[in-house]
C-alpha cells in the first residue's frame, strides 16, 4: 500500500451477522449474552442516561437558529437511543437548526428486526415509521446519511467497528498531523456490557473518541466498569459516578478537557496507523473559513445541490451563472434519468455508483412529490441485449437489495414497461427521470441563496490567504464581491481558471433526440435504458438518448446523431411502430458532459499544482515516503465537477459531502471513496510516476 498503488485498495469486509433473538418479549444477542436495553424501561433509561447526562435539553434550547449538533453513538443496535433523542430534538431545538446523529454499529439488525423491536414503543410509533422506511434494505461496510424529519436530523448509519468507523472522521496520516474533519458535542457509549464485549470498549475507541472531541464535549454511559472509567480518563476525559437508572446503582458522565490531551494527540501504541492511513498524507488540506458566505459557481445540477446543501447548513450563498437560467449546460435536457451502473465488485466505482444511487433516490422523493409533472420515481429498466451483460446483471443483482435492483425476463419486463420489449435485465424500482431545469430552479429556491444570472466568472484571487475575490466584470451591479469559501461547479469551464487549469477534464459530446409522443407512446411505463435511454412521455414528447462522442464538438443537433439515436430506440422496442417520424422533423439537444480520465467525479479541495509537484517530488525515487504537509492545497477553495452522464445520481452525495467538508460535519462517505474522489489523485499520481 503506497501512493503509487492507490488505486488497489482492499474492499471493506463485509458486515459480521449478528445473532439476535428474544427473551420475554425483548431483543437480546446470543452472541454476547446481554439485552438490547434494560428490562425496567430502555427508553427511561435512554433519558436518564444519555439525554440528562448529557444535559440534552438545556443545550437544545440554547441553540441558535440555524444551529448544530452532533452526537456520536456506539453501538445503533435497534435505534431507540435515536429516535428518544430525535422525540426531545423536536420538542426543543429551533426549527431551523439540525442534529447529526453519527452512530457505528458492527452488527446491524435487518429491516424486520428493527421494526420488530421498535414495536415495543408505541408512544415513538410515528419517528419508528419514518426510521423504518428510510433504514437500508441491505447493510455493508459504509455509511448510509439518512435525511430524517423534515430535514432536521441527518443520522449517518455508520456500519464498521466502533473505532474504525469513527477513525472515518479523522484525517490521520503521520503522528504530527491529525486534523478531524468533525467534532461531536455529546457521545452516547453504549454497546454491551463491558464484561461482555471488551473488544469495543479499548483504549483504541476512547483516544479515537478525544481526537473527535472539543472542549465542551460531554458524554455519558450506563456503564461504571473500572476499565472504561480509565480509559477514558487517560484519554482526556474527565468522568464522574452518578446514580444510574432503576436497579443500577452507578453510571459515568463527564466531558473532555483538552488541556490534558497532549498524550492522547499523538496516538498510542493502542491505536497504531495502518499502512493506508499512512499512504494518505495527500488527503490532508485544512478548510477554515473565516465567515459564512459562499460561492457556487455555476447553476447546473451540481451547483444547485452544492448551493441548497451549504444553504440548508447555514451558509450564505451567492450562485453565479454565466447562462440567463439555471441547468442550460450539460444539465438542460428535457429529461434526466436518476440511475447508475450496478456492478458485482466493490471497487471504489462499484461502491460510490451504489451509496450514490440510493441516496439520490431518497433525496428526489421531496421533488418527485413536489413537482409530479416534472419527473417521477417510475423505475428503470436496464436491458441486457448481450449474453455478457445479462450475466454481469445476474451477479450485481444476487450482491443487492431487491429495492435497489432485480432481474426481470423479457415478458416482466414488458408488463412494467406497458410495452413489449424483446430482452429482459435489470429493474431498478425506485429509480426514475427528471428535468433537470425544472428541479434546479426548485432547488434554488432558498431563502439564504441568491442566484446572480447573466455573469461570467473571469478570475478569482486569494485575499490575505483565507477569503476570495470573485471578479466578474461584465456584470456592472456587482463586478467583484468577497467570499469566505468558493465551490467550483462549472464543468470543464474549470479550465479557464489557472487554480484548477491542471484537472483533467475532458468532454464528451451527447445528442438526445424528442421524439414526439403519440397515443401508444405515452403507455410507456418506465425508463428504458440499454446502449441508450428512452423515457416516459414529457410535455408531449420524449428523450431519446445520448449518443456519446469524445472527439466531436459540434454545438448544433445533426441528423447521424438522430439516427444513431433512433437505432438505440430500435432496439428497445418497436415503439413506434410504422410511425417514426422523418429524421429531418426531429427536434435535439447537444450537451457536453464533463467526465474525468476515471469517470469517477472530482470531489473535495485543489491542489497548488507547482507547491504539490515540489513537495511530493521524492514520491518519484520512493513512493513509500510519509510527507506530511498540508499546504499543498488552495484554502477554501472546493470543486465539485465531472459527474459526466451521472450528474443526477452522483451529485446530490457529492454536495452532502461539500457542505460537510464546509462545516466540519461528519462526512457521509467512507475516507477511501473521499480518496478515490479527490480531484488531486491525477495529480499525485503523475508525480509519483516521475511524470511531473
Ligand atoms: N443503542 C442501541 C439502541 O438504542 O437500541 C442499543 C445498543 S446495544 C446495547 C449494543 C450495540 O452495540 C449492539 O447493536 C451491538 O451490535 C453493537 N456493538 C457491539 N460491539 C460493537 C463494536 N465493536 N462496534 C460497534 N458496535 C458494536
Amino acid at each position: 500500500s503506497n501512493l503509487v498503488t492507490l488505486t488497489v485498495k482492499t474492499n471493506p469486509p463485509l458486515p459480521m451477522p449478528h445473532a439476535l433473538s428474544w427473551s420475554d418479549g425483548l431483543p437480546y444477542s446470543t452472541q454476547f449474552g446481554d439485552v438490547y436495553f434494560s428490562i425496567d424501561s430502555g427508553l427511561d433509561e435512554s433519558r436518564h442516561v444519555f439525554h440528562q447526562h448529557n444535559n440534552l435539553a438545556a443545550r437544545w434550547q440554547a441553540l441558535p437558529n440555524q444551529g448544530q449538533f452532533i452526537i456520536g453513538e456506539t453501538g445503533f443496535g435497534t435505534g431507540l437511543n435515536f429516535l428518544a433523542a430525535v422525540e426531545l430534538w423536536l420538542h426543543t431545538a429551533p426549527e431551523s437548526a439540525r442534529l447529526y446523529y453519527l452512530t457505528v454499529e458492527k452488527y446491524p439488525l435487518g429491516k424486520i428486526e428493527l421494526k420488530q423491536a421498535l414495536a415495543l414503543w408505541p408512544a415513538l410509533s410515528e419517528l419508528s415509521q419514518e426510521l423504518i422506511a428510510a433504514y437500508p434494505d441491505q447493510l455493508e461496510t459504509e455509511i448510509y446519511p439518512l435525511n430524517l424529519f423534515g430535514g432536521r436530523v441527518q443520522l449517518l448509519l455508520t456500519i464498521d467497528d466502533a473505532t474504525a468507523g469513527f477513525n472515518q472522521q479523522l484525517h490521520r496520516q503521520h503522528p504530527d498531523f491529525i486534523t478531524p474533519k468533525t467534532r461531536v458535542d455529546a457521545w452516547f457509549l453504549d454497546g454491551f456490557a463491558p464484561s461482555k464485549n471488551a473488544d469495543m470498549w479499548s483504549q483504541a475507541l476512547f483516544d479515537t473518541l478525544a481526537q473527535l472531541s472539543h472542549k465542551d464535549t460531554t458524554f455519558s454511559t450506563y456503564t461504571c466498569a473500572g476499565n472504561v472509567r480509565r480509559g477514558l480518563t487517560h484519554a482526556g476525559f474527565m468522568v464522574a459516578k452518578q446514580k444510574g437508572f432503576g436497579r443500577k446503582r452507578e453510571m459515568l458522565s463527564g466531558y473532555f478537557c483538552p488541556q490534558t490531551t497532549a498524550e492522547a494527540k499523538t496516538p498510542k501504541a493502542s491505536a497504531p496507523m495502518s499502512n493506508q492511513d499512512k499512504a494518505t498524507p495527500w488527503q490532508a488540506f485544512k478548510l477554515n473559513p473565516a465567515g459564512r458566505h459562499a460561492c457556487v459557481i455555476g447553476a447546473g445540477i451540481a451547483g444547485c445541490h452544492t448551493a441548497r446543501a451549504l444553504a440548508e447548513s447555514g451558509w450564505q450563498v451567492t450562485v453565479i451563472e454565466a447562462n440567463a437560467a439555471p441547468a442550460r449546460m450539460a444539465s438542460g435536457n428535457a429529461q434526466g434519468i436518476v440511475y447508475a451502473k450496478l456492478s458485482p465488485k466493490r471497487h471504489p466505482q462499484g461502491r460510490f455508483n451504489i451509496t450514490s444511487l440510493n441516496y439520490a433516490q431518497a433525496s428526489y422523493r421531496a421533488f418527485w412529490r413536489e413537482q409530479p409533472e416534472y419527473g417521477a420515481a417510475c423505475g428503470v429498466l436496464q436491458l441486457a441485449a448481450k449474453d455478457e451483460t445479462a450475466e454481469q446483471q445476474s451477479a450485481s443483482a444476487a450482491t443487492l437489495p431487491t429495492s435497489l435492483a432485480h432481474l426481470v425476463t423479457a415478458q416482466q419486463a414488458s408488463t412494467l414497461a406497458g410495452f413489449e420489449l424483446t430482452h429482459g435485465g435489470l429493474h431498478l424500482p425506485n429509480a426514475g427521470w427528471l428535468n433537470p431545469p425544472a428541479l434546479c430552479t426548485w432547488l434554488l429556491q432558498h431563502p439564504s441563496i441568491t442566484v446572480v444570472f447573466n455573469t461570467k466568472v473571469e478570475k478569482f484571487a486569494l485575499i490575505a490567504d483565507a477569503r476570495w475575490r470573485i471578479i466578474s466584470p461584465d456584470n456592472t451591479e456587482m463586478p467583484c464581491f468577497e467570499a469566505d469559501l468558493v465551490v467550483l461547479c462549472c464543468a470543464e469551464q474549470a479550465k479557464h481558471f489557472p487554480q484548477t487549469q491542471h484537472l483533467p477534464l475532458k468532454t464528451i459530446r451527447g445528442q438526445i433526440t424528442q421524439l414526439p409522443a403519440t397515443e401508444t407512446s405515452k403507455k410507456l411505463k418506465k425508463v428504458v435504458t440499454q446502449e441508450g435511454y428512452l423515457a416516459p412521455t414529457f410535455a408531449g414528447s420524449h428523450c431519446v438518448g445520448a449518443t456519446f462522442n469524445l472527439k466531436l464538438n459540434d454545438p448544433a443537433a445533426r441528423d447521424e446523431d438522430h439516427e444513431t439515436n433512433l437505432g438505440f430506440l430500435a432496439h428497445l422496442s418497436n415503439f413506434y411502430g410504422r410511425d417514426l417520424p422523418a429524421v429531418s422533423t426531429l427536434q435535439g439537444r447537444v450537451g457536453f458532459r464533463c467526465t474525468s480520465p476515471d469517470y469517477l467525479p472530482l470531489v473535495g479541495p485543489v491542489a497548488r499544482e507547482t507547491e504539490m509537484a515540489s513537495a511530493y517530488a521524492l514520491l518519484a525515487k520512493n513512493a513509500k515516503r510519509v510527507i506530511a504537509s498540508a499546504h499543498h492545497y488552495w484554502p477554501n477553495l472546493l470543486v465539485n465537477l465531472a459527474h459526466g452522464s451521472r450528474g443526477l445520481a452522483y451529485t446530490p452525495i457529492c454536495a452532502q459531502y461539500i457542505a460537510a467538508l464546509a462545516n466540519k460535519l461528519p462526512v457521509p462517505i467512507r475516507q477511501d471513496l473521499c480518496e478515490a474522489l479527490n480531484p488531486a489523485r491525477f495529480l499525485i499520481r503523475d508525480i509519483a510516476r516521475g511524470k511531473r
